[in-house]
């Protein structure tokens, strides 16, 4: 049985079409949509990053993905629509928050965990009885979708743990002859993967922060609420996540990962030290560090500016992989302030860290105040570092 699973992933073709905004691209994007119908694998660009697409009521399709990218089973999927209007699809009830939410923020990076129609397969919700739903705003995926005429199954393309796919290069590695479709489109404008707000309950909850800043949440519902993500998902923690992604290691180089908090020249110095000590011992590593960073040499990659995380996030997992591929054994990570989009980029850091943070922190001085740089330094919602 275990061998004729392999036989079947081995003997993909994979048909692969750069879209380019020229005529061909309806073509590929029929013939793509053909694919998803009839249940093979289709990647596809969305704002976020890349998708790893099938149709989402056919269990086998949808098993297809979870094969693929070695994801475990217990992990569900966010259910991919062209509209708001086939919510029904999937959804069995819309709590009237949702219907606020998805107004306002659709197509967009935001994910709303629903309850589930009984007919959506079980291996999509991984076994739940709610369903994370989606309307991407990219016009690919929703061409795609909307030709498809089902609703798609797509998590991040990247196999499962790895950091995620947002560029073109990258994919064509990782999922050549794997799958059936690539539709490649440039690099992901946003590069980071939506935000998972659970709206069955009150208040709502935000399960993963993602492409849609928590500030612009806020506005449509004042009370929603961050849980403890980085505490939650500590070895030393004992209640199990509300979302089962969170459970399962992620965005993972293959480079071991340290990530440096702190007031930013501080967190240099530290970083520029390490540095120096990591050579002496012939350690090869890399620098992740912000366009603000006065570090520079070979190895040091720079990742965006530390006060627009927007332009960090479009870049992370692409400076990731690049980092990684050079070869490395260690990266050395200067995390930003958690405001806006820097709340998702974190949250990747901390996971692609697994854990390991290390928090610099100023001298007080002769006067008697703290460094001034802490008092804006990140501090999670509920007043922890990571
Ligand atoms: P990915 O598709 O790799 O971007 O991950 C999807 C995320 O959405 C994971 O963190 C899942 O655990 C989460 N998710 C999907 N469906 C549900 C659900 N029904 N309830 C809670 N979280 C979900
Ligand atoms: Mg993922």
């Amino acid at each position: 049985m275990r061998k004729s699973k392999e036989a079947r992933l081995r003997r993909r073709r994979t048909r692969i079409f750069r879209l380019s905004g020229g005529k061909d691209d309806q073509r590929a994007l029929a013939y793509a949509s053909t694919v998803l119908r009839k249940g093979g694998l289709v990647v596809f660009p969305t704002e976020t990053v890349y998708g790893l697409g099938a149709n989402a009521l056919s269990e086998r399709a949808v098993r297809d993905i979870f094969r693929v990218k070695g994801r475990p089973s217990d992990n569900p999927l966010i259910v991919h629509l062209s509209s708001v209007d086939d919510l029904p699809l999937v959804a069995q009830q819309v709590p009237a928050l949702a219907k606020r939410l998805a107004a306002n923020f659709w197509p967009g990076p935001l994910t709303l965990v629903l309850p589930a129609r009984s007919d959506v397969p079980k291996v999509t919700t991984a076994g739940m009885d709610s369903v994370a739903v989606r309307v991407p705003n990219h016009p690919i995926a929703r061409q795609l979708i909307a030709g498809a005429g089902v609703p798609v199954a797509a998590p991040s393309a990247n196999l499962s743990s790895r950091p995620s796919l947002t560029s073109p290069a990258y994919l064509l590695q990782e999922l050549s002859g794997k799958v059936d479709v690539l539709l490649l489109a440039g690099n992901s404008p946003i590069g980071v993967e939506s935000t998972v707000i659970d709206v069955r309950t009150s208040p709502p909850v935000v399960l993963r922060p993602g492409g849609l800043s928590v500030e612009r949440i806020r506005k449509v519902a004042p009370s929603i609420v961050l849980p403890t993500f980085f505490r939650e998902n500590s070895a030393t923690d004992t209640n199990p996540p509300r979302s089962p992604g969170l459970r399962h290691r992620h965005y993972a180089p293959k480079a071991r990962v340290t990530l440096y908090v702190g007031p930013p020249s501080l967190v240099w110095e530290a970083m520029r030290l390490r540095r120096s000590a990591l050579r002496q011992l012939h350690i090869s590593l890399a620098l992740l560090v912000s366009w603000e960073s006065p570090l520079k040499g070979e190895g040091v990659w720079k990742f965006g500016s530390r006060y627009t995380p927007s332009t960090v996030a479009s870049r992370l997992f692409r400076v990731l992989r690049d980092a990684d591929a050079s070869g490395v054994q260690e990266m050395l990570v200067e995390g930003i302030p958690i405001r806006g989009l820097g709340l998702a980029v974190m949250d990747r850091l901390v996971r692609a860290a697994d854990g390991r943070v290390i928090h610099v922190r100023g001298r007080k001085r002769r006067t008697g105040r703290g460094d001034q740089g802490l008092a804006q330094e990140p501090k999670f919602s509920d007043g922890s570092l990571p």
